[in-house]
């Protein structure tokens, strides 16, 4: 495959922009905590991601890949694991129970789910929302 030059794909943050250029390899990936988005990744010779583009289609992703890279339609292969290996990889490596909605950071106290607005901090055994920070905080401070 060819590499057409044609991607313009910034990954990083303000502080730390940097320009994804021509990659050995491409993925397309369909996240489990979004099932309906197919990630086009491209990635180094270790198969880590340098950055993503989103579609809504294996085909639409595919189509896409074909104008950065072109020569690569019909190079594409499944992938070579299994759905148990794929789970017994979450089990071992993540440490998530894969029939779990692992990827929902929860308050351990109150249970309630991180959004933006609410914000969440988080140890190795256990999270708190700030809400529950602001009523253990009410608790302690009381005086009587
Ligand atoms: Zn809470």
């Amino acid at each position: 495959m060819t590499y057409t030059g044609k991607l313009s794909l910034h990954v990083g943050g303000p502080d730390n922009w940097q320009t994804v250029g021509e990659l050995p390899g491409l993925v397309i990936v369909n996240p489990y905590n979004n099932p309906d988005d197919f990630l086009l990744g491209f990635c180094d010779e270790s198969w880590a991601i340098s950055g993503v583009i989103q579609f809504d289609s294996v085909e639409a992703a595919k189509a896409r890949a074909e104008h950065y890279y072109s020569g690569v339609e019909g190079k594409w292969r499944p992938t070579p694991y299994s759905e148990e290996q794929t789970r017994e990889y979450l089990r071992t490596e993540y440490e998530v129970d894969p029939d779990s909605e692992w990827w929902i950071v929860r308050c351990s106290f109150c249970g309630k789910e991180d959004t933006d607005t609410a914000g969440i901090i988080a140890s190795e055994s256990a999270t708190i929302c700030y809400g529950c920070i602001e009523d253990f905080h009410k608790e302690i401070s009381k005086t009587e």
